[in-house]
């Protein structure tokens, strides 16, 4: 019988016969169909995905793997572009949307041997925080189908979670990956801004969005990531820095970090006591190991989330503009007579309530007469703390703290109050308002049964600190 533990155990059992890569996908692809309630894929690619197994079970008859992902399972997110696959943003502007090229992440993926299983529900345009704004139905916590998985990556974790696939990948503009990491208890790692290129990423607020990995173990993650990132053609934004081979770095002995935590965090009326007290106990475990955990400072606290929100949606006016109801997936059926009716018909009908409130909102900060009130504002919030966390990393290696104020909350619990939703996303904004690598690691139990997560974040290009600390944390949890 199949079973999955990490990559490297995978291709091992590859190499020496024990298991072939059709078993692996028609493996994944039972385990889908007994999950079809999670609703976690939007589309399964079962025929082609079982085709490239065999393919690649004849090729490892000359002993050797294709590439570092050789018959690693993956599924992609409904927001990053497979050619020749339907690619929608879980919104009805795009059903019947056909991808004309790769992203740059599936080339790379595809090159280095990995299968790609099916695309993952996720919140429409990425915009939200439990994956109720899917236009293709709301996705459930494996572990309590009564709650959340988290947003707006939610199948992508869940498809994790419940073991439909070995990874995936996600999109964090603003914890995406991170949160629903945190809500489904496995590992979340949303790269510095740059890390990874964006081309064939559906867009959403362009200086936020960054591709994010779902895993099980931190050599996965590592190794996903060293080869998704790097310098692109097709994107100005990635950086040209060398990408390390993170997963054969993963291990240094007795290394002491500097941490620091944010005081202010810990202390925030809206933070779970539980998880305040199980991060403040980490924090004690650190230093009890020789590590130093220092509180800092941090009065911005509240202004993140309305920057975030004013900067994104602004991005998001601009970014979604594009779908018209003319060149792309749905147009709404009217005649052709008014072309400006037909533009409000096609973008009525085609976006749901949240995409809507967004393109609005953000409209609006851009207005002429709101735009130094709102948008500078904000992005003057951004310029501050950019040089807050600047200061910071001067003297530490990394900042650690809760990810999610609350565990994975009901299904229906907050979807009708925008702005509660909203502000459980006060701990993740962060690193991407300032464009930081940030990590979810799964190293606690709610009283309430769910899972949940601590986070970690370094400096800009420092994913490799990143994964070594993220290493020691899940060690020092296996070691409990
Ligand atoms: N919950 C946040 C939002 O709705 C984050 C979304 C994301 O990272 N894509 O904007």
């Amino acid at each position: 019988m199949f079973s999955f533990t990490s990559i490297k155990d995978y291709q091992s059992c590859l190499l020496n016969g024990q298991t072939t890569c059709v078993e692996a996908v028609s493996y994944y692809l039972q385990r889908i169909e007994a999950n079809i309630h999670l609703n976690a894929f939007l589309e399964t690619y079962s025929e082609e995905a079982l085709i490239q197994a065999a393919d690649l079970d004849v090729l490892l008859q000359s002993g050797k793997l294709v590439g570092k992902l050789h018959g690693v399972i993956v599924a992609v997110k409904d927001v990053i572009c497979y050619q020749n696959h339907p690619v929608s943003a879980a919104s009805k502007i795009l059903e019947n949307f056909t991808s004309v090229y790769n992203a740059t992440v599936v080339e790379k993926l595809i090159a280095e041997g990995a299968i790609i299983i099916g695309r993952n529900n996720c919140d429409e345009f990425a915009m939200g925080s439990s994956n109720e704004n899917s236009a293709f139905g709301k996705v459930l916590n494996s572990k309590d189908n009564n709650r959340v998985p988290g947003g707006s990556s939610g199948g992508s974790a869940v498809a994790v979670q419940a073991g439909l696939c070995m990874i995936s990948l996600g999109s964090d503009t603003g914890g995406s990956v991170r949160q629903p990491a945190d809500f489904c208890g496995i590992i979340g790692l949303k790269p510095g801004y740059g890390r990874i290129s964006r081309y064939g990423l559906i867009a959403y607020a362009s200086s936020f969005d960054q591709i994010g990995i779902f895993a099980n173990n931190i050599y996965d993650a590592a190794l996903t990531l060293e080869i998704i990132a790097g310098k692109d053609e097709f994107d100005g934004t990635v950086s040209s820095a060398e990408v390390p081979a993170f997963s054969e770095m993963l291990n240094i002995e007795n290394r002491k970090y500097k941490i620091a935590y944010f005081r202010e965090t810990l202390e925030h009326p809206s933070l779970d006591p539980e998880i305040a007290a199980s991060i403040r106990s980490s924090i004690q475990k650190l230093i009890d190991n020789g590590h130093t955990v220092e509180p800092v400072n941090f009065d911005l606290l509240d202004f993140i989330v309305p920057a975030y929100y004013i900067l994104t949606t602004a991005e998001a006016s601009s970014n979604l503009s594009r779908y018209d109801g003319i060149k792309y997936g749905f147009s709404a059926k009217t005649d052709f007579g008014d072309l400006t009716e037909f533009y409000k018909r096609s973008r009525s009908e085609g976006f749901g309530k949240e995409v809507k409130r967004r393109i609005m909102l953000g409209t609006f900060v851009l207005s002429a007469g709101y735009y130094d009130a709102y948008f500078t504002k904000a992005q003057q919030v951004r310029q501050i703390l950019l040089k807050t966390t600047q200061a910071i990393f001067k003297n530490y290696d990394a900042i650690i703290g809760p990810t999610v104020p609350s565990p994975a909350f009901r299904i229906g619990e907050k979807s009708n109050d925008p702005i509660e939703m909203f502000l459980a996303d006060i701990y993740t904004v962060f690193a991407n308002l300032v464009g930081i690598p940030a990590i979810s690691l799964p190293l606690f139990t709610h009283s309430s049964g769910m899972p949940f997560g601590i986070q970690a974040m370094v400096s800009q290009g420092n994913e490799l600190t990143l994964l070594r600390l993220s290493k020691m944390f899940m060690d020092l949890k296996g070691k409990e």
